[in-house]
């Protein structure tokens, strides 16, 4: 397995996270063998069960998003390119702001503007300095029973069940309370209030995976370090109007 940290720059900071999955986990993917299942769960080449990290930075991105428009922060419109940083602060002059100029520049010349999030996760002109890890079950693949759940494909218009689309999706073991543990690896020139923004989107994420609205994936979070200091917090909640200093 290839290490995360043998790979990243030096990083300041780690946090540790656990999911405890209270109901079972339904996040898979076509094409695995080994199952029965249509949608089989994703695994670990030694067959632990996993939370891909692609799919929770997803989330994360997201809440941070809205705790930081709530905040008043201007925050650009991913994934289109023409909504989202640099570019919209070419056009946008709430996004040029000192705070969102962090040194890059257009080939022209211009300063590039990249708002909060950007500057967190990365966009396509700048690279993502947090790097989220795989959660993992450490529990042995042996010891864990295959679940098949049962399903079948609605159709909304006509508010019935579609003829001939039975199909299983493989869970987690039901209310388990399945631990996956991972790290978020922030690097070195992550911007202060990252950890502060990390922790508050995990308090929003209750559930990961498929099928949420049938039971699936709700979850409690472990984490490390609970609380960040006053002064990220207080960042993060200070935004200054363009042109103010702090
Ligand atoms: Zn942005």
């Amino acid at each position: 397995m290839v290490q995360l940290r043998t790979l990243l720059q030096p990083s300041t900071d780690t946090l540790t996270l656990t999911a405890i999955i209270d109901t079972a986990l339904c996040i898979g993917a076509g094409g695995s063998s080994g199952s029965l299942a249509d949608k089989p769960i994703l695994r670990a080449v030694d067959g632990r069960l996993l939370i891909p990290g692609s799919h929770l930075k997803g989330r994360l991105r997201h809440e941070c998003e809205k705790l930081a428009r709530g905040l008043g922060w201007p925050i650009c419109d991913s994934p289109v390119a023409e909504t989202m940083c640099p570019q919209i602060g070419t056009s946008q002059a709430a996004f040029q702001r000192p705070d969102y100029a962090i040194g890059s520049t257009f080939i022209d010349g211009h300063p590039q503007y990249h708002c909060l999030i950007c500057q967190l996760f990365g966009n396509p002109a700048l690279p993502s300095r947090l790097v989220v890890e795989d959660l993992v079950c450490d529990l042995e693949a042996e010891s864990l029973p295959e679940v098949l759940l049962p399903g079948v494909t609605l159709n909304r218009r006509r508010r019935t069940a579609e003829d001939q689309r039975l199909y299983f999706l493989e869970t987690s073991p039901v209310n388990a309370q399945l631990p996956f543990t991972g790290r978020i690896y922030l690097e070195a020139n992550c911007p202060v209030y990252a950890k502060a923004l990390i922790l508050a989107a995990l308090h929003h994420i209750h559930a990961l995976g498929g099928s949420k609205s049938a039971g699936l994936g709700w979850l409690t979070w472990q984490v490390t370090e609970p609380t960040p200091d006053e002064t990220a917090w207080n960042r993060l909640a200070t935004v200054l109007s363009v042109g103010e200093t702090p």
